[in-house]
């Protein structure tokens, strides 16, 4: 499972396109072949990364731990992180990223709960304005400090983060392609109609982190659910937690797992 180079005769900047960083995230398949066979850019390089390929060839969503939070500097992460496949992996990844100016990160979800969203700095908001979604959201670098994007964050690149929604529906294939597309186009590497999009924006405020190995949910949240101040969100040792404000809640889930990310706290944009 090589990485695929696409290269036209100038072969720079490049971009770099991520995939199957979870190997249960497979709305980009067709995608793939897609573009294996057919891609033609007029300048440029593209390189098409798999994410995980030992997770691939086992069938699991990760080996040992998840690769999206093995990007951070080598001091933050301990030994039996650094013991993984996933930290080699990141590593390598993080050699070819080195090489890139623009990062595009497909994901899909497991459920069809979940909204599509589009995740990227201010540095994309032009090119993201033309993916099909109606949610961006910025400032997960503050938050999410250990994820692909915030690898090439730190060495100033530019990267799009698109979550396409449920892994098995076309329509998050039909998206991935367009993002794709809108991308590729939007960098002059090829000729595609893009159209802009009107986008609710909203801004990663906060994160909140297990304080236990079961940590339990008060009720099933959707995504970007509006929170009221005063609602019950969670027991921590069968204290009742109320939320103080106004914020919307994202990727809420209960976890068995202590000091990992329980759910992030979503505000307006323009709050
Ligand atoms: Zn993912």
């Amino acid at each position: 499972m090589e990485t695929i180079m696409i290269t036209w005769k100038k072969a720079w900047p490049t971009l770099a396109i991520i995939w199957w960083t979870h190997w249960n995230e497979v709305c980009w398949i067709r995608l793939l072949d897609f573009l294996k066979d057919n891609l033609t850019i007029k300048s440029w390089k593209v390189i098409l990364i798999y994410g995980n390929p030992e997770a691939i060839a086992k069938w699991v969503r990760q080996v040992w731990m998840n690769l999206n939070r093995a990007f951070l500097e080598d001091e933050k992460l301990d030994s039996t992180q650094k013991g993984t496949y996933e930290y080699r992996r990141s590593r390598d990844i993080m050699e070819i990223l080195k090489e890139c100016d623009y990062s595009l990160d497909i994901h899909s979800s497991p459920t069809i709960w979940s909204k599509p969203m589009i995740i990227c700095e201010n540095n994309a908001i032009e090119i993201a304005s033309y993916f099909p979604f109606d949610i961006r959201c910025e400032w997960f670098d503050e938050i999410d400090p250990w994820s692909t994007e915030y690898f090439i964050n730190s060495i100033w690149k530019v990267w799009i983060w698109i979550e396409c929604w449920y892994h098995e529906d076309p329509i998050a294939s039909i998206r991935a392609k367009e993002c794709t597309f809108a991308l590729l186009s939007s960098l002059g590497m090829i000729d595609f109609p893009k159209k802009k999009y009107v986008q609710k924006q909203f801004i990663a405020n906060a994160k909140y982190i297990t304080k236990t190995d079961d940590f339990k949910i008060a009720r099933f949240f959707d995504d970007f659910e509006p929170i009221k101040s005063w609602e019950l969100i969670w027991s921590d040792w069968w204290n009742p937690v109320y939320s103080k404000d106004w914020w919307y809640i994202l990727f809420a889930r209960d976890r068995n797992e202590i000091w990992v990310e329980w759910f992030v706290e979503i505000i307006d944009w323009d709050f």
